[in-house]
């Protein structure tokens, strides 16, 4: 078994704590994979220390050859894809062919941001006096925190630390405590692919202790933060007191969209999919589904027979459609948000409980679980369960479907299910989210695309794609002037 050793100034150094917290698998909670000692507030003072003193010589560092050590860490992952699929799985519970998939799109990512070292292209600007120009460059910020939730924990990870390595930043990567195995595995894969000591730090630290030393230390110039609503405005408001950078990527409702000519087919799917792959538990799944009236019993007789033909299990069998919830606590609110949908008044049509039996005992499994005649006010169609739980809302028409659809606080993703491209125009124009899908999942992005969310999801720059870069730079101006001569009248 694993004890878990913090990353400090390029060396693997046990912390000191006496807390101490175990890595289980949720699908089968005998199963632990290691142990990690909750870093101290001095371990944490000693990765901001290390990356403030590693800042200069990184800098100073051409950009491509940063870029060189990220391109790399992205073969080196792509060498030990099987092998962090695997740990993935069995950390976190999502099944194999997700891990796969999130091991590849970091890969993707990894791979994008070292291209982006070549092109940190500033712009030439003409000015309105002879004999000047202006140009501008992009400066790195200096030490950042990495703040990452476990749902995710290869694939966040790797889209905030490759590009502000990439930009020139050194970094302190505070993981979910959930998931430190990932963890690791990431920070060795950068240390192997030639990261000069204390430019990527690693704290296994509790959120409310190590991170919020972290986060509100001077040094930091800028906190990338992706998790929960909760955690991240108060995050928000402290490092933004202080004047550092903060961005947030936070929780989501997000909706799909269902009209009456919608390939039932595809929707259903495509519905299933978003609902209830990796248990539910994405920023991004679908939560809820709103449906025209005409085709409203059509599509819960069939998302009801998909629900009820998933195979649940553990994430590590091939054939295993569905996962179980991360934890203890997460498996709790999942079970504690379908009694209040029936205490609400919602028709629980198919799921609303824990998935026993068939080896599935010892893990913290969820039937997938729809919800019809759900109305807009009720708690299941506001606020984030995440878990496999769908909440289908009957609607009259396109326009009160678009009502409902934008009636949260959330603006994360969101998807329509038509072929009548007008409507199809007018919902990409009126809907209130950061992403939107025509005809496809509310889930998944490409990672040279940009990733985030608008309204209660996302503060900040967006993360991935041509943005990756603007959150971890800072523009300098430059004014010149080659007259060779002073200045004659007003200058303002
Ligand atoms: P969380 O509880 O908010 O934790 C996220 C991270 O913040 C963890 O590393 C956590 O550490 C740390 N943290 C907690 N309190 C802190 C504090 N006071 N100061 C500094 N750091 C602190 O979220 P989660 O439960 O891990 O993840 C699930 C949430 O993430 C969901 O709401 C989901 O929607 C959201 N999410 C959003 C996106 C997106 O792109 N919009 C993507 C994925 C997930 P500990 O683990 O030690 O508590
Ligand atoms: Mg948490």
């Amino acid at each position: 078994m694993d004890t878990y050793r913090n990353f400090i100034g390029g060396k693997w150094i046990e912390s000191s704590s006496p807390r101490t917290v175990n890595n289980i698998n949720p699908a089968n909670t005998d199963d632990v994979l290691g142990t990690i000692r909750q870093a101290t507030r001095e371990e944490a003072l000693a990765a901001v220390e290390a990356a403030s003193e590693a800042f200069h010589g990184w800098r100073k560092t051409p950009a491509p050859s940063r870029g060189r050590i990220v391109a790399k860490a992205a073969r080196l992952m792509e060498e030990a894809k099987e092998e962090l699929a695997q740990i993935l799985t069995r950390e976190e519970g999502k099944t194999i062919s997700e891990s796969r998939g999130e091991l590849q799109r970091s890969i993707n990512v990894a791979e994008f941001c070292a291209g982006e070292s070549r092109r940190m292209n500033g712009e030439t600007i003409l000015s309105e006096l002879p004999s000047n120009f202006a140009y501008t460059i992009k400066q790195p910020l200096g030490v950042v925190a990495c703040v990452t939730p476990w749902n995710f924990p290869v694939a966040i990870p790797v889209w905030k630390i490759a590009p502000a390595l990439v930009a020139g930043n050194t970094v302190v990567f505070k993981p979910a405590t959930l998931t430190p195995a990932t963890a690791v595995r990431i920070v060795e894969i950068f240390e192997q692919a030639g990261i000069p000591p204390g430019v990527l730090n690693l704290i296994l630290g509790s959120g409310s202790d190590a991170g919020e030393e972290i986060i509100n230390h001077p040094a930091v110039k800028a906190v990338s933060f992706t998790g929960s609503n909760s955690v991240g405005i108060r995050l928000y408001e402290q490092v933004s007191r202080r004047g550092a950078k903060c961005q947030c990527e936070m929780g989501g409702k997000n909706p799909v969209v269902i009209l009456e000519d919608a390939d039932m087919d595809l929707t259903v799917e495509s519905t299933a999919q978003g609902a209830f792959g990796s248990s539910g538990q994405r920023c991004t799944a679908t939560s809820r589904a709103i449906v025209v009236n005409e085709v409203a019993d059509e599509f819960v007789k069939r998302i009801v027979q998909r629900a009820e033909s998933m195979r649940i299990g553990d994430g590590s069998d091939a054939k295993t459609e569905m996962g179980p919830s991360v934890d203890e606590s997460q498996f709790k609110t999942v079970l504690d948000y379908l009694n209040i949908g029936r205490e609400d008044g919602a028709r629980l049509v198919c799921g609303g409980e824990r998935a026993t039996g068939d080896g599935l005992d010892k893990g913290y499994f969820v039937r997938p679980t729809v919800f019809d005649h759900v109305t807009p006010d009720m708690r299941i169609a506001r606020e984030e369960i995440f878990g496999p739980v769908l909440s289908v809302l009957r609607v009259k028409d396109f326009d009160e479907a678009m009502a409902v659809a934008n009636d949260t606080e959330y603006g994360l993703s969101s998807a329509i299910f038509t072929n009548d491209a007008a409507r199809i125009f007018r919902f990409v124009d009126e809907i209130e989210t950061g992403m939107t899908h025509i005809n496809s999942p509310t889930t998944g992005g490409e990672a040279h695309i940009p990733f985030g969310g608008i309204k209660g999801t996302g503060i900040g720059d967006r993360e991935q794609g041509s943005t990756a870069l603007d959150f971890y730079t800072e523009l300098k101006v430059v004014y010149v002037d080659y007259t060779g001569r002073k200045r004659e009248g007003n200058l303002y």
